[in-house]
């Protein structure tokens, strides 16, 4: 993906970037929301067969076993990563701050606990969509607080290691489907979730 692009390896529906509003009860003169980062609409899906070009990932190559150790690992670089006197700077206008990348990984995190949690209770659940593109605008990603965000963040890692960790011999191949069609396993969400986390991780060169 170009640099200035978010990485976008969860794959449901992309909101129009909203224009700028004024809060209506903010002082004068009012700091414009920054610019949404431009949508990147490709399907990621291909990264669980192939090695990704960018951050070095082999999601085919991870043991089911291997799954809750290397999400703590990719988690346990963000702290580093949100102390950074820059975290919440922009490198570019249009590409997400440390911070907001850590807000984002933060709820991936809650929300891919949600789908395995849901594929193992549901037979062939379809999950309930997701924007993260609305999601960040409506939680003020660039607004929120950097050391919050890093005991949020090491919440929602440790939650969804523990998942996979109970995850049982006979539910790996348990299955449920994205809102765009595609078509996973609980191994195969676990593998899929990976490459987001080390994506996300390579993208703050963390
Ligand atoms: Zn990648």
């Amino acid at each position: 993906m170009p640099p200035e692009s978010v990485s976008d390896t969860n794959g449901d529906e992309r909101a129009a970037p909203e224009p700028d509003a004024p809060e209506p009860d903010a002082p004068e003169p009012v700091a414009p929301e920054p610019v949404a980062p431009e949508p990147d609409d490709k399907d990621w899906t291909w990264t669980l067969t192939r090695v990704c070009p960018e951050c070095g990932f082999d999601a085919a190559g991870i043991e089911r076993v291997a799954i809750p150790a290397l999400i703590r690992d990719a988690i346990s670089r963000f702290p580093e990563v949100l102390a950074r006197p820059d975290a919440t700077e922009r490198p570019t206008p249009q590409t997400w701050s440390a911070l907001e990348y850590a807000c984002h990984v933060r709820d991936v995190c809650r929300v891919f606990t949600e789908r395995l949690e849901l594929m193992q209770r549901e037979d062939h659940p379809h999950f309930a969509n997701w924007n993260q593109d609305a999601t960040a605008l409506e939680q003020r990603y660039g607004r929120q607080d950097p050391q919050v965000v890093s005991g949020e963040l090491a919440a929602s890692g440790e939650a969804v290691a523990v998942a996979f960790t109970h995850v049982r011999n006979d539910e790996w191949e348990r299955d449920g489907s994205r809102s765009n069609g595609s078509e996973f396993t609980v191994e195969s969400l676990g593998r899929y979730f990976l490459h987001e986390l080390f994506h996300h991780v390579w993208d703050l060169k963390g």
